[in-house]
């Protein structure tokens, strides 16, 4: 069976959030079809286009055997799982799980959009992203060393 890069954004707003993060990777790692696991270091970030407190956020990357449809449904369900709740567009959140890349592949379906819409506007996730995969690049926007000049304003800062 054909493998791809995956490629996973982590972010937690809401309570023990090293603990959530740490989990969330666990659980990743366990995923059927998928090995090769990597994880970024962890970053804090202020919140954009939301409320709330500092976020914690995090890449993660990993070969897949799984369809990137079957990959959104393991990511909500982990989310799920840590009581993720959706009250309003953008309010915190324990758990957000954003499938960012799919190896090179542009998706557009009614329930996924791939690469994530918004990545490549985001300094949380170029920054993690770039620290786990300097020469990654973006299907349809370039290369995420290039794309990062342009998030340079974004407070977003090492965690650890
Ligand atoms: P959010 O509330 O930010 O977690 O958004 C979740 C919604 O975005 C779900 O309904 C997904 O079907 C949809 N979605 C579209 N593209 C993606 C993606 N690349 N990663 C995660 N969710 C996605």
């Amino acid at each position: 069976m054909t493998e791809s890069l995956a490629c996973i954004g982590l972010g937690a707003n809401l309570g023990d959030m090293r603990a959530v993060l740490a989990a969330a990777y666990t659980q990743l790692q366990q995923l059927p079809g998928t090995r090769h696991h990597r994880c970024s270091p962890w970053f804090r970030s202020a919140p954009v286009d939301a409320s709330g407190p500092d976020y914690l956020n995090a890449v993660a990357c990993f070969d897949t055997t799984l369809s990137p449809q079957l990959l959104l449904e393991a990511l909500q369900s982990i989310e799920h799982r840590h009581g993720r709740e959706r009250p309003y567009r953008n309010a915190p959140r324990t758990l957000d799980l954003d499938l960012l890349l799919y190896g090179d592949q542009q998706i557009a379906t009614p329930t996924l959009t791939v690469p994530h819409p918004r990545m490549h506007e985001r300094a949380f996730v170029l920054l993690p992203l770039a620290a786990l995969l300097p020469d990654a690049v973006i299907p349809g926007r370039g290369p995420v060393s290039t794309l990062m000049s342009s998030v340079a304003g974004q407070s977003v800062w090492r965690a650890d």
